[in-house]
């Protein structure tokens, strides 16, 4: 059986029903400059040089350390039961989080 999405690895054992929201990007620790999404690994950071993916996503709400990117968190919300406080800003044309 393998109609598993190529993203999903064991994320259902610390994501199942967490509550997210929308959020920028911050450092967790002194030091770190980007996450990655957990699901698809785009880059999410506050780099303004380019080369990320997001500057926002949406991030677990209780410890702000699990980040996901908008096209997975709408993805897998109802697999996992994700609970989703407040939505991101409307933008036009999906380039919700993009840098442009
Ligand atoms: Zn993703």
């Amino acid at each position: 059986m393998t109609d598993e999405d190529w993203r999903l690895s064991d994320q259902e054992t610390y994501l199942h029903g967490r509550k997210f929201r929308w959020a920028a990007w911050w450092p967790y620790r002194d030091g770190w400059d980007h996450d990655h999404c957990d699901f698809c690994f785009a880059e999410i950071s506050a780099d303004t040089t380019g080369h990320a993916d997001f500057n926002e996503a949406w991030v677990t709400a209780d410890d702000g350390y699990h980040w996901i990117c908008p096209q997975c968190l709408e993805d897998f919300r109802t697999r996992f039961a994700f609970e989703v406080q407040a939505g991101p800003p409307r933008e036009p044309s999906g380039s919700i989080g993009k840098l442009r």
